[in-house]
């Protein structure tokens, strides 16, 4: 997913509340997990809080407004006193937290009125569907997490590649915001939602002027069931470079040479969420104009104006990426792309397109780039015909490490939690290495407090060569991989430590991609 940068006006609100938060001695909330879970917004506050836009006064008296200095704080310290409470700290906050706040505010009010019959007017929980919505793009979530439970629901956000407590909400509106979701947003709002069954659907959703995309799918569970919204498509991304998403020059340079072949398969691996998909977009703004462009997508997420993109659709046989592949290849196209190779049958696509004279581009889910030849073979395409110069040419294979956030990181030597590992870092990595490396802070404004400043990708990018099609033939992985190492090849590995060296990567983060950097692992031989 890409990064969203705050508007600039965004920026200025973000720098006046840290002043005014500075000058209290206090933090400026961005997000519900910088409050008391117990805290709600008060009820009788709530009707003039929404008057006023900017501000919310929760239970314990404690007042949050995006205009801390405002006029509007004073007036509500006065009406708190003339209702008999104390006004406590006021705090300085985002003015999207305030309206999210303004938002779950009316849950309780409204679920009271109301004593549960009808519940709430649709409009009112998807402008609630919409809010959560927001408040996840603005923080760069891939995914929310809605779990809904007898007694509660808990939402929880994966930012960062991490999965972090957002809110708890009830059941009652866990379970409303779901069906709201499913029945009235989905682009086919046919499937109607049964927590009972697994379902999936996808959903465009226009907030504040910006198309969201996301996907849904939902599975039962005992006591209740879990729903998870995925970020497909925020509106405002633009198609990030390679170099922007975490390629080096020299995987770059590969890459443009492939794109320019007339034919033969460029293929992208990578695990599930690991930005696949991106890639494929920066690569396809490679295709010169006066070639033919098809994109066999699922679900088409972003429109690109040089490409005839073709929704595929899983259920339906004769619209599967296989079907659409062959019906592209019909069209006179000079380069196809797959989004997802995921069956036997998308396979001999690719082969046939690629020996049939055309670039195809598509994706894989491996570990490792020398792991596409097997998992290929695995797929029922000859390691024979996998060698044939004409079909495999570029294999790419991705994974997302976090990035410390530069405001706050601290050196390495420094950070406590990373003491005991320092040792071992050091024999592995050397000690320039370590000097110059940099963990994850305590977090600041900037970051959510989270430490972590976006993500990067770590690739491994491998032009298939004439030695490296005997490897293939042979299905020989180990020894193709201590070949292309001697030609200076950089696995993942390498360029893990390579980034922990430029200080991007707290070797934590690192490690959780590329294993334990220890004396141990990095000896061929292991002794007991
Ligand atoms: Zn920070």
């Amino acid at each position: 997913m890409a990064e969203v940068t705050l508007p600039p006006n965004e920026e200025k609100e973000l720098a006046l509340l840290e002043q005014y938060a500075a000058a209290t001695k206090t933090k400026v909330l961005t997000s519900s997990y910088d409050l008391d879970s117990k805290d709600k917004v008060m009820d009788e506050m709530l009707a003039w809080c929404k008057e006023q836009a900017n501000i919310v006064v929760l239970k314990s008296a404690a007042i949050i407004s995006s205009e801390p200095t405002s006029r509007t704080v004073q007036n509500c310290k006065s009406l708190l006193l003339s209702k008999g409470i104390h006004p406590g700290q006021v705090y300085a906050a985002t003015s999207a937290l305030v309206s999210l706040l303004l938002a779950s505010g009316g849950e309780e009010e409204s679920a009271k009125k109301q004593k549960g019959e009808t519940t709430i007017s649709f409009s009112d929980q998807q402008r609630h569907l919409r809010d959560l919505v927001y408040e996840a793009v603005l923080q760069s979530v891939s995914d929310i997490h809605i779990q809904v439970r007898q007694t509660y629901t808990k939402i929880r956000m994966r930012q960062h590649g991490e999965l972090r407590v957002y809110a708890e909400w009830s059941e009652k509106l866990g379970r409303e915001i779901a069906s709201v979701a499913f029945n009235k947003e989905t682009d086919h709002a046919t499937s109607h939602f049964n927590p009972l069954i697994p379902q999936d659907a996808s959903m465009p959703l226009k907030i504040h002027g910006k198309d969201i995309r996301l996907r849904l799918a939902s599975v039962p569970a005992h006591g209740g069931f879990d729903m998870v919204m995925r970020i497909l498509a925020t509106g405002e991304e633009r198609t990030q470079t390679l170099d922007q998403l975490g390629y080096t020059q020299q995987q770059i340079d590969i890459i443009k040479m492939a794109m320019k072949l007339p034919f033969g398969a460029i293929i992208v691996a990578g695990p599930t969420g690991s930005g696949k998909t991106t890639t494929l977009a920066s690569c396809m703004e490679m295709v010169e104009s006066a070639q033919k462009l098809y994109s066999i997508e699922d679900p088409v997420e972003k429109v690109v104006e040089a490409a005839t993109q073709v929704p595929v659709n899983t259920e339906k046989e004769d619209r599967s990426f296989a079907s659409m592949g062959r019906a592209a290849l019909r069209m006179d196209p000079d380069v196809i792309i797959l989004g997802e190779m995921r069956d036997e049958d998308t396979a001999h696509v690719m082969v046939r397109a690629s020996i049939t004279g055309h670039l195809v581009l598509t994706t894989l889910h491996t570990n490792r780039a020398t792991a596409i030849v097997t998992r290929l073979v695995d797929m029922g395409i000859s390691p024979v015909l996998l060698s044939d110069s004409s079909v495999l040419r570029c294999l790419m294979c991705q994974r997302l490490i976090a990035k410390v956030c530069p405001q706050c990181a601290i050196p390495l030597r420094n950070s406590p939690k990373h003491q005991p590992y320092l040792a071992d870092w050091e024999a592995v990595l050397g000690t320039e290495v370590l000097d110059k490396a940099k963990a994850r802070g305590n977090g600041c404004a900037k970051c959510n407090r989270s430490g972590v400043g976006g993500r990067i990708v770590v690739a491994e990018v491998i032009w298939v060569d004439e030695e490296g099609r005997q490897f293939i033939q042979k299905c020989d992985t180990l020894n193709w991989e201590k070949y292309l190492k001697e030609n200076g090849w950089m696995d993942f590995r390498d360029r893990a430590i390579d980034l922990i060296q430029q200080g991007i990567c707290d070797p934590f983060d690192a490690e959780k991609v590329v294993g334990p950097i220890n004396p141990l692992t990095q000896a061929r031989i292991f002794k007991y």
